[in-house]
C-alpha cells in the first residue's frame, strides 16, 4: 500500500521520495543540498570512470555529483526536485513500511 499523508487542513498529500540522482546529469551544483532539511544528500566526487568516491579521494575527480546519503530521512517534500535545473533526480511514492 503506498504511503500518503494529509496537509495540516486535511487535503490528501502525495509524499515523493527521493529515489535516485542520475550522477551523469549532476553538476554538484548543491542547490539540492542547500534546501534539503533533513540531512539526506551528501556531495560526492566522481573518477573519469564513472566511481563515485569521497571528496577528498586521491583518485583523480572529474567533477562533483550529489548522492542519496541518508535516504531515509526523506520526507518526499520535493524541494530538491524544484531546485534541480538539470532534472537529476528520481522521485516516487513509497510503499508503508511493516511496523517492526
Ligand atoms: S524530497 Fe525533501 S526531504 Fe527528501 S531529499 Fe528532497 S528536499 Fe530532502
Ligand atoms: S540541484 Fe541537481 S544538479 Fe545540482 S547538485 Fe542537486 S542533483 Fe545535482
Amino acid at each position: 500500500m503506498t504511503y500518503q499523508a494529509l496537509t495540516r487542513g486535511g487535503q490528501p498529500w502525495q509524499p515523493l521520495f527521493i529515489q535516485s540522482i542520475d550522477g551523469d546529469a549532476c553538476i554538484g551544483c548543491g542547490r539540492c543540498y542547500k534546501v534539503c532539511g533533513f540531512d539526506v544528500l551528501e556531495l560526492k566526487a566522481m573518477t573519469e570512470d564513472g566511481d563515485i568516491v569521497e571528496l577528498d579521494s586521491d583518485e583523480e575527480i572529474e567533477k562533483k555529483v550529489m548522492t542519496i546519503g541518508n535516504g531515509d530521512n526523506c520526507v518526499g517534500c520535493g524541494a530538491c526536485s524544484r531546485v534541480c535545473g538539470k532534472s537529476a533526480q528520481t522521485h516516487g511514492a513509497a510503499d508503508i513500511m511493516a511496523s517492526a
